[in-house]
């Protein structure tokens, strides 16, 4: 096939664009850089199969060119991170909703299969745990910012489920808490990679908050085999959580990742108003059902913390240090 992956030097993505490209598809990326990196795909740039095109999902001309000729898109480009989140809400706002309605829209006269890459988030703060696809949603106020990425993605879903009405195919994937080699290395980056890169350089760990908050952290290889079990047909107009379901709190990952990657750094506590401002919401738990993605798509994440975690650590000694901008 001939797909189009928009995002496609992101964390997410590069894995990706490498994945279709060895199982023999051809593969046009389409990435504006602005969290994206070259040297992501960097063993696959030069790939007979594979066009990599500089641009955005905002430019709708572009975006046309690009989709031509392309019988599946898997939609990944995104402006993300909570603190991307709390401090430019127009920016979340902006490049989630209008990125997404130019893919769907472009999308529908051809008929183009789109794979759409949502979020835990959407969940919000709902404490009935596990979250089935169906569970309810359950998010702050809309004076804090917080909820905005979430308010997004939710609304990109609706906007996947009113075009799959008219006869677009689409499958929507809610990812909980990818990690792996690439992650996040961007300054609006998550916990895992703040955690490997304060433990290697031998800073102190910082948890936010008691630590007491858990979630389920899911290797790239795992994210990605979930990801494109969604091209068959059969899965359209679907929604699915792709993740894994073992629990892990803040506290016992600082305390792992010190161990796995040999630290003396100490463990430190900081309160989320001191990063993000006061009033700052936290979802408290997170934890994905995974039956129907299980029933389905024949979906099981395999890869345990640890060993998904030795290899993100090698991945940042070798690569992510001079990368990173911890916060
Ligand atoms: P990332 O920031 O590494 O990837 C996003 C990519 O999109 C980047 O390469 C960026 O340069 C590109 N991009 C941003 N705006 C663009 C635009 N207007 N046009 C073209 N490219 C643009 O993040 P990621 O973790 O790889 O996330 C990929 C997708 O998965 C996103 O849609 C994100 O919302 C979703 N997601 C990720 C996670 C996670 O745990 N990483 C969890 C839930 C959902």
């Amino acid at each position: 096939m001939r797909i189009l992956v928009t995002g496609g030097a992101g964390f997410i993505g590069s894995h990706l664009v490498e994945q279709l490209l060895s199982l023999g598809h051809k593969v046009v990326t389409l990435d504006d850089l602005s969290t994206g990196k070259l040297t992501f795909l960097q063993d696959v740039i030069n790939h007979p199969n594979h066009v990599f095109v500089r641009g955005s999902v905002l430019e709708r001309s572009l975006l046309n060119e690009v989709m031509d000729g392309c019988e599946v898109v898997f939609h990944l480009a995104a402006v993300l991170g909570v603190k991307n989140t709390v401090e430019n809400p127009l920016k979340v706002i902006e490049g989630n909703i209008d990125g997404t309605r130019n893919v769907l829209e472009l999308a529908y006269p051809r008929k183009t299969k789109v794979i759409f890459a949502s979020t835990s988030e959407v969940y919000g703060k709902n404490e009935c745990l596990p979250f089935r696809e169906d569970s309810n949603r359950i998010l702050g106020s809309t004076k804090k910012n917080r909820w905005c990425y979430a308010t997004a993605k939710a609304l990109d879903e609706h906007f996947c489920f009113a075009y799959a009405e008219k006869g677009l195919p689409v499958t929507v994937v809610r990812y909980f808490n990818a990690y792996g080699p690439r992650a996040n290395v961007s300054q609006y980056g998550g916990v895992i990679p703040k955690f490997i890169t304060q433990a290697i350089a031998g800073d102190p760990i910082s948890v936010y908050g008691d630590g007491e908050q858990t979630r389920c952290f899911t290797y790239i290889d795992d994210t990605i085999r979930g990801t494109i079990a969604c091209i068959d047909h059969q899965h359209n107009n679907e929604v699915y959580n792709i993740g894994i379901d073992n629990v892990i709190s803040i506290n016992q990952l600082a305390k792992k990742i010190k161990e796995l990657s040999d630290s003396n750094s100490q463990i430190i506590y900081i309160p989320y108003k001191s990063v993000y401002g006061e009033g700052y919401e936290d979802t408290p738990n997170r934890r994905p059902d995974l039956s129907k993605a299980k029933q389905k798509l024949n979906f099981q994440p395999t890869t345990k913390i640890d060993e998904g975690l030795r290899k993100t650590i090698a991945w940042y000694r070798k690569n992510g240090m001079e990368n990173s901008s911890v916060q």
